[in-house]
C-alpha cells in the first residue's frame, strides 16, 4: 500500500532485524461491538491491515466482546460490512474474544494456583477507597491472603452462579503500592448476569478488558498489538499477565495517538446519544463521523484510506482539520466522478428562435480530462433552466455571465444571447428571460471566431428531473466539542448542519443513477445518490463543495 515510514514501522523493522518474531508480522483490529465504527477507527484499520499488507503478514478482525450489556449483533454485522467496504479483508481470520472465554477462565485458575489472583469481597466503594491515589499508595484488601484452595473454590462458585452480581470479583495480586494504578491488584473477573450476543447465558462471569485483550492477542499469535495512547499505562499490566501465564507467544504492545477531527466527536457513547436523542437521523446520517455516515454522504473508501495514510501515525495527540479530510475526498472525486449538469436555483429561459416541438441531443463529456469516461447525450429544447445567479439584469462590473444584450456559452451546446427580461408586473420579479441561440455555435464555438466571456450550465426544462438536494455543514459549531466542558455537547450542535433544497433540476441522464453513485454537478459540487431515493424520487447528498466554492 505504502512505504511511508513511521515509528511503528521502525519498531517492526528492528524486530525483523533481530528476529524477535521470526520475521513475522501479525496484527489485529479489535473493535468492541458496542457502536458503529467511525473515522478514528478507520485510522486503526488502515494502520493494522496496511502493516500486514506491507510486511506480507496477516491482520485479524477480532471482536472484543467482553462487555455483554452494551454489545449487540447489529454492531457486529455493521462492523464486518464496513471494514470490507473500506477495502480490507481478514480472509478466514474473524475471531471473537468470547471464543476464548473457556481458555481465559483456565488462565485465571492458573493465576490463582500460582498465588497471583484472589477472590475479593470488597464493595466497589471500598475498593475505590483502598486503591489510593496517584500520590498515595493503596491498601491491601483483607481478602488478599485467602488460601489458594479457598480462592479456587470461590472462583468456581462465581462461575457456577452462586453469588449475586457485583458481590465478588477476582483480582490479580500484584502490588498495592505500585506507582502505576493499573497494577494495584486490578480486577480481572466480575459477575454479571447478562445475555451475551454469542455465548448467551453460558457465563455469568466476564473477564475485564486488560485480562481478555492480552490473552486474545497471545492466543492468536499476534506479534505487534497496536492500540491507542490511553493504553500506554496498561502496558505493564499487559506484560505482567502474559509473563505470569507464560503464554507461548508474547505480543509487543505499541501505542499511537488517536485521530481527532475538528467539528465532530469520536466518542461512541456520545455518537450513540446523538442517535437515540434524535439529533441525527441515525448512525448513517451523512453528518455523522461514522463510516456508514461518511459512506452515505458519498465519501469514497479510497479517499478515507488516502486520508489515513497522509495524516500519518505518531505518539503526539493532535486534532486534524475536517477540511483536510474533505480535500482528500475532493481529490478522489475530481478524478473519478462523472460530470453532469444540474440547476439548483432555476431561472427559466425561452429560446425564442428554437422550434417549439423540437428536441436535439448534444454530446457532453463525462470528464474533462479523462477520455476513457466517455460522453453522454443531453437534450436541448426551447425551454431551459439556468442558474439564477448566472444572470444579472444590471450586471456588476466583474460579472461576465448572462445579462441583457449579452452572449454566453451554454456548456456543450450553443451561444445564447439575452434579448428580453419578462417580469411579474405585481412583484417586479423576473419570471423568465428570452434569448436567441446561434445554431452555428453548436458544441460551443463560433465559426467566425467571436468569443464569449462566460460559460454556464443548464438543463432542458421539459426533460429535466426534479430532485431533492441535501446540503451538509459541520455537525458542531465549535472546533473541538469534546473539549468544551461548560455546556453539554448537545448545545454545541450546529443548527444549520442540514439544508434541504427541493426542486433542483437535474439532467435526464441521472434517471438511471443508482444508490451511492457519485457525480460532480458542474459548478455546484460533488453529489451522490442518497439511500432515500429508493422510493423513486431522486435525493442527492452534497458530499463536498468544489474547491474554493463559497456557498
Ligand atoms: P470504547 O470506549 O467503546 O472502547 P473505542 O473508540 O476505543 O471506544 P474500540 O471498539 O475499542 O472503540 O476500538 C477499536 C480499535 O480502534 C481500538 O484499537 C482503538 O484503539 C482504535 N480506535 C478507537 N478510536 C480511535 C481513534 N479516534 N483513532 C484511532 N484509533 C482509534
Ligand atoms: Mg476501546
Amino acid at each position: 500500500m505504502t512505504n511511508n515510514s513511521n515509528f511503528i514501522r521502525r519498531i517492526i523493522d528492528e524486530d525483523n532485524d533481530t528476529g524477535k518474531f521470526a520475521g513475522k508480522v501479525a496484527t489485529r483490529f479489535p473493535p468492541e461491538p458496542n457502536g458503529y465504527l467511525h473515522i478514528g477507527h478507520a485510522k486503526s484499520i488502515c494502520l493494522n491491515f496496511g502493516l500486514a499488507q506491507d510486511y506480507a503478514g496477516t491482520c485479524n478482525l477480532r471482536f472484543d466482546d467482553t462487555n455483554p450489556e452494551k454489545e449487540d449483533v447489529e454492531y457486529i454485522d455493521s462492523i464486518v460490512e464496513i471494514v470490507h467496504w473500506l477495502g480490507f479483508d481478514w480472509q478466514d481470520r474473524l475471531y471473537y474474544a468470547s471464543d476464548y472465554f473457556e481458555k481465559m477462565y483456565e488462565f485465571a485458575v492458573l493465576l490463582i494456583k500460582q498465588g497471583q489472583a484472589f477472590v475479593c469481597d470488597l464493595t466497589a466503594d471500598e475498593m475505590r477507597d483502598y486503591r489510593g491515589t496517584l500520590t498515595a499508595p493503596g491498601k491491601e484488601s483483607p481478602y488478599r491472603t485467602r488460601s489458594v484452595a479457598e480462592n479456587l473454590d470461590l472462583f468456581g462458585r462465581m462461575r457456577a452462579g452462586e453469588f449475586a452480581d457485583g458481590s465478588r470479583v477476582l483480582r490479580a495480586k500484584i502490588n498495592m503500592a505500585a506507582p502505576n494504578l493499573n497494577l494495584r491488584d486490578p480486577v480481572i473477573y466480575r459477575i454479571r448476569r447478562a445475555i451475551h450476543p454469542r455465548t448467551h447465558d453460558k457465563w455469568c462471569i466476564y473477564p475485564m478488558y486488560d485480562f481478555a485483550h492480552c490473552i486474545s492477542d497471545a492466543l492468536e499469535n499476534i506479534t505487534h498489538s497496536i492500540c491507542t495512547l490511553e493504553f500506554e499505562d496498561h502496558r505493564p499490566l499487559y506484560d505482567w499477565f502474559l509473563d505470569a501465564l507464560k503464554t507461548a507467544s508474547h505480543p509487543k504492545q505499541i501505542e499511537f495517538a488517536r485521530l481527532n477531527l475538528t467539528y465532530t466527536l469520536m466518542s461512541k457513547r456520545k455518537l450513540l446519544e446523538l442517535v437515540t436523542e434524535k439529533h441525527v437521523s441515525g448512525w448513517d446520517d451523512p453528518r455523522m463521523p461514522t463510516l456508514v455516515g461518511l459512506r452515505r454522504r458519498g465519501f469514497p473508501a479510497a479517499a478515507i484510506r488516502n486520508f489515513c495514510e497522509r495524516i500519518g501515525v505518531t505518539k503526539q495527540e493532535s486534532i486534524v482539520e475536517m477540511n483536510y479530510l474533505e480535500e482528500c475526498v475532493r481529490e478522489e472525486l475530481n478524478r473519478t466522478a462523472p460530470r453532469v449538469m444540474a440547476v439548483a436555483k432555476p431561472l427559466k429561459v425561452i429560446i425564442t428562435n428554437f422550434p417549439e416541438s423540437e428536441t436535439i441531443e448534444l454530446d457532453a463529456l463525462n470528464h474533462p480530462n479523462d477520455q476513457t469516461m466517455g460522453s453522454r447525450k443531453v437534450p436541448f429544447s426551447r425551454e431551459i433552466y439556468l442558474e439564477r445567479d448566472d444572470f444579472q439584469e444590471h450586471p456588476a462590473k466583474d460579472f461576465f455571465r448572462l445579462a441583457p444584450g449579452r452572449e454566453v456559452r451554454l456548456r456543450y451546446a450553443f451561444f445564447i444571447k439575452c434579448n428580453d427580461v419578462i417580469k411579474d408586473p405585481a412583484t417586479n420579479e423576473i419570471v423568465e428571460i428570452h434569448c436567441t441561440y446561434d445554431p452555428a455555435t453548436r458544441g460551443g464555438n463560433a465559426p467566425d471566431g467571436r468569443k464569449v466571456k462566460g460559460t454556464v450550465h443548464w438543463v432542458a426544462a421539459k426533460q429535466a428531473i426534479q430532485a431533492e438536494v441535501r446540503l451538509y455543514d459541520k455537525l458542531f459549531s465549535v472546533e473541538n466539542p469534546a473539549q468544551e466542558k461548560a455546556v453539554p455537547y448537545q448545545a454545541l450542535l450546529n443548527p444549520n448542519s442540514l439544508k434541504v433544497i427541493q426542486n433542483v433540476f437535474v439532467e435526464p441522464s441521472l434517471a438511471i443513477a443508482k444508490l451511492q453513485d457519485k457525480f460532480q454537478f458542474e459548478r455546484l459540487g460533488y453529489f451522490c445518490v442518497d439511500d432515500d431515493s429508493k422510493s423513486g424520487h431522486l435525493v442527492f447528498n452534497r458530499t463536498v463543495t468544489l474547491k474554493n466554492q463559497v456557498v
